[in-house]
């Protein structure tokens, strides 16, 4: 929002109020609607459903180690722990889902 958007709201919202205001005023007036509108403004767009780390779930030791993962079908769809995608197959010693496409590449670093 540039200065001029930001005058033009200030005008809107004060279009009843008769008493005049100096440009101080007005220059604080307008800081103190930039910095109610700022963070609420950076917020939106960012956020989301962004995929928590993907990794985190499985601890390194269990995920590398070589040992006695196997795959199996799962009912439910589950998040695939390598590429994000919703699957229907999971690591039975990591307890997360998995594609079989993506199960040698999730346990290799
Ligand atoms: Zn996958
Ligand atoms: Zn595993």
């Amino acid at each position: 929002m540039c200065v001029q958007q930001t005058w033009q709201l200030y005008r809107r919202l004060h279009e009843s109020a008769i008493f005049p205001k100096d440009q101080l005023a007005v220059r604080r007036e307008i800081a103190n609607i930039w910095l109610k509108q700022a963070p609420v403004n950076s917020r939106t767009g960012r956020k989301g459903g962004k995929y928590a780390a993907k990794d985190k779930r499985v601890p390194p030791h269990v995920r590398f180690d070589g040992n006695s993962h196997f795959i199996e079908k799962t009912e439910k769809q589950a998040r695939c722990a390598s590429c994000g995608m919703k699957c229907r197959q999971r690591c039975i010693k990591c307890q997360v889902g998995v594609h079989d496409r993506c199960f040698a590449h999730f346990h290799s670093k």
